[in-house]
């Protein structure tokens, strides 16, 4: 059968990626969560003193930029790829509600984009891949033949987010995490560089009140009906 690309876009913690791993897997897909590479760019960034509350340097980003090297690693008892930055496993440090802080102003930096666009646009040129992230429909792979746009309340989101950083043994508030969504949704949407949109051609699907089974059903059925029509 054909190999498709599927892009899916949308809000921060709208769960694109566990529905974009399902999906990955169910096709034989390669999975590529764009999010995790503008994450790892910010912990470096972080790491490095460029980005914090107080301040940005940058142009000492922009002169460090070509000694970051970014590598998904396919993990087989997890069953995704992780997270390698300069050849450390950041997998679980750029998670944290440090990184989320920090990362859509990292993300809006122009250079930064170009360098992470041009890796995406070479891990897709197959075919055979979803990817996850802000602009996959829109200027990483315009020409995708699935496009799905996914959104829910930020409160659904919070919540969500919430959780999962209690489960992981972060001491967050809720407050915090809504705060954080928020102001996501607002620097992702406004930014000049590639601002979160929805483009004409992607499917919006708001899963505020959808559990995850019906969600992969319905995506998987509209993927496979995509796929038949190639
Ligand atoms: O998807 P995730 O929430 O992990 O993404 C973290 C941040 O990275 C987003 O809030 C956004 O600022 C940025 N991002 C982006 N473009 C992408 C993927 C993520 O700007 N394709």
């Amino acid at each position: 059968m054909k190999k498709i690309t599927i892009a899916i876009d949308g809000f921060s913690s709208t769960g694109k990626s566990t529905i974009a791993k399902q999906l990955a897997k169910a096709l034989g897909y390669v999975y590529v969560d764009t999010g995790a590479m503008y994450r790892a760019v910010t912990l470096y960034a972080a790491r490095h003193g460029y980005v914090s509350h107080e301040k940005e340097d940058y142009q000492a980003l922009l002169e460090a930029l070509a000694n970051i090297e970014l590598k998904f690693e396919y993990n087989d008892d997890l069953g995704f790829a992780e997270m390698y930055l300069n050849g450390e496993n950041v997998e679980q440090e750029i998670r944290t509600l440090a990184v989320s802080k920090l990362v859509s102003k990292v993300a809006a930096i122009k250079e930064v984009r170009s360098k992470l666009v041009e890796m995406q646009k070479e891990m897709g040129k197959e075919k055979g891949i979803v990817m996850d992230g802000r602009d996959i429909g829109s200027v990483v792979f315009p020409e995708a033949e699935f496009k799905v746009f996914m959104t829910a309340s930020p409160e659904t989101r919070a919540h969500r987010r919430y959780k999962e950083l209690l489960d992981k043994g972060e001491i967050v508030t809720y407050l915090e995490v809504l705060q954080n969504v928020r102001s996501r949704d607002y620097l992702d949407s406004n930014r000049k560089e590639s601002p979160l949109l929805l483009s004409k051609d992607a499917i919006e699907f708001d899963n505020s009140d959808m559990g995850l089974k019906e969600q992969f059903e319905r995506m998987y059925n509209y993927a496979l009906r995509v796929i038949e029509k190639q």
